[in-house]
């Protein structure tokens, strides 16, 4: 594929403004999840190449932020355009290397595209302060700054969209960027998004891309004493160690953590049903589950439980499961075969503790058919873990209140959504959700370039998006000036 690409070369890494191999002696062969053919072969990168990448970004960094914030912008919105040009291109990678099916790389790629519009705005939205001072003569300034080089690290199941969402405005916000993508998917996760930015005009060095095993350079990525910012997106137990690594004594940087989710997906027993299931089996099966925001819980109030599970049965029956490039295919493979195995253990494991297969079937490949199992109890696997993949379990609430004690009895709090004909109701019952984002009427899946993206408890710590990016990706400097000789005390 990639001979036939804009962007020829692809295996090689932009490292410090150049475009050469990974120097570890190591080989990462990215494969097709559907087809299990190898894609591309990609020299990974060594410690030597990521001290290189740390030193470029910091080299390259002040010139980038001393350009105004319209050349920053116009980078942006260039890069923008290179995702309209380039649509087909990213469609294509996105469903092959992360075995998207064509509906949910559609998504990403407008995701993508969203919040790299959104950058463009943000450097004019940057702006520093003039605070009251109670000493006479004193003019109290906050510089609104850039904080330097900033490294981030992105998951394989949205990988385009949450690479961008850290790159993007960390980049238009003055900063260098150093992206660790993840090893299934390193081109849609870091290598075409440095092409287009070089492309779009961004100076060589601001933006370097490694990769490499997480257990290999993760570590060193994260105490490397040149990012003084990490952004990461995973799972809870990567993430929990970088926050550790991060905070150790000798290193003290800021982290943000976007982490795993258990989005319960509530409907009380005035919903309308058919708007419920419409949104249960998009934000169940999309991207095969695998998303943080991904409903892991169905909770229904009693009276509705029997009809929601017949008709959500019935539609769950008739999704057209397989090849991700055949554009009427819902369910796609997984990513690889080791979360098959742990979706198989799943499956294995609710049969075991007495959930009721209401919809099954036997894994071809690495693509798993949709489950749905009912007589679901909070005390399960599949209701306590993370499940990231096409199963989902049907839990029966006594009331609203039993159905908010069991939408909270969890480590996490990402996202949720709760279904009622009472809109007023459904606000009430959704500030009392302990998560970070909570949809009434609506699927949990959902993400605005504008709107405060990130979770609550063991869901991770920051927000994406909008205003809450320029809080992330910036620091403020206090810089005061005694404009007549001051009155001191000694
Ligand atoms: P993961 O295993 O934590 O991997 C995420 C990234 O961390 C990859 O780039 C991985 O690199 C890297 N990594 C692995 N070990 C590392 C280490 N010791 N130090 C530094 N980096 C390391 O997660 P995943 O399986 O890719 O993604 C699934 C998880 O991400 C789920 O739990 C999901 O909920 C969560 N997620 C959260 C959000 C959110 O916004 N909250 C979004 C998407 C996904 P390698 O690939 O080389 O191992
Ligand atoms: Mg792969």
């Amino acid at each position: 594929m990639s001979s036939t690409s804009p962007y020829p070369n692809l295996e090689l890494l932009p490292i410090a403004g150049q475009w050469r191999k990974g120097r570890s002696g190591r080989t990462l062969n990215v494969t097709d999840p559907f087809t299990g053919n190898t894609l591309l072969s990609v020299p990974m990168a060594s410690r030597e190449d990521l001290d290189e990448a740390y030193q470029g970004a910091r080299a390259a960094q002040p010139a980038w932020a001393a350009m105004g914030p319209t050349a920053r912008g116009d980078v942006m919105r260039r890069a923008v355009a290179l995702f309209d040009a380039r649509k087909d291109e990213i469609i294509d990678w996105l469903v092959r290397e992360s075995g998207s099916t064509r509906i949910k790389a559609e998504v990403e790629w407008g995701s993508a595209r969203a919040i790299t519009q959104e950058a463009a705005s943000l450097p004019g939205r940057a702006h520093g302060r003039i605070l009251p001072s109670d000493v006479p003569g004193k003019e109290s300034r906050v510089y609104r700054q850039p904080l330097g080089v900033v490294g981030v690290i992105s998951p394989w199941n949205f990988p385009l969209h949450l690479s961008a969402r850290s790159v993007a405005p960390a980049l238009a916000l003055g900063n260098a960027v150093v992206v660790k993508p993840a090893s299934d998917t390193p081109v849609t996760g870091g290598l075409l998004l440095a092409h287009l930015f070089e492309e779009a005009g961004l100076p060589p060095g601001v933006l370097s891309v490694l990769v490499g095993a997480g257990s290999d350079i993760g570590d060193a990525f994260v105490e490397h004493p040149i990012p003084s910012f990490v952004s990461f997106t995973g799972s809870t137990a990567v993430g929990r160690n970088i926050g550790r690594i991060a905070n150790a004594g000798e290193h003290l940087k800021h982290v943000a953590l976007e982490l795993g989710g258990n989005s319960p997906f509530v409907v009380l027993a005035d919903a309308d049903v058919e708007t419920a299931v419409d949104a249960a089996v998009v934000g169940k099966f999309l991207h095969q589950g695998q998303i943080c925001m991904a409903i892991n819980r169905i909770i229904v109030e009693a009276p509705l439980v029997e009809e929601f599970t017949k008709r959500f049965v019935e539609r769950v029956k008739a999704l057209p499961y397989g090849d991700p490039g055949k554009p009427e295919t819902i369910v796609g493979p997984v990513i690889n075969e080791r979360q098959l195995a742990g979706l198989k253990d799943k499956v294995a494991k609710a049969k075991e503790e007495g959930a009721k297969v209401l919809v099954g079937g036997e894994p071809q490949g690495n693509v798993m058919p949709p489950h749905v199992f009912g007589d679901v109890t909070a005390e399960m696997e599949i209701a306590r873990e993370e499940i990231f993949g096409p199963l989902v379990g049907i839990q029966s609430a006594r009331d609203a209140d039993h159905a908010l004690e069991l939408a909270n009895s969890s480590e996490y709090g990402l996202s949720s959504a709760v279904f009622t004909r009472d809109i007023a109701r459904g606000v009430q019952f959704a500030q009392r959700v302990r998560a970070g984002m909570t949809h009434v009427n609506d699927m949990p899946v959902n993400d605005e370039a504008n709107a405060p993206f990130g979770g609550e408890k063991n869901s991770g710590v920051g927000r994406f998006n909008g205003d809450w990016a320029i809080e992330e990706f910036t620091t403020d400097h206090w810089i005061t000036v005694q404009t007549e000789p001051r009155g001191y005390p000694f």
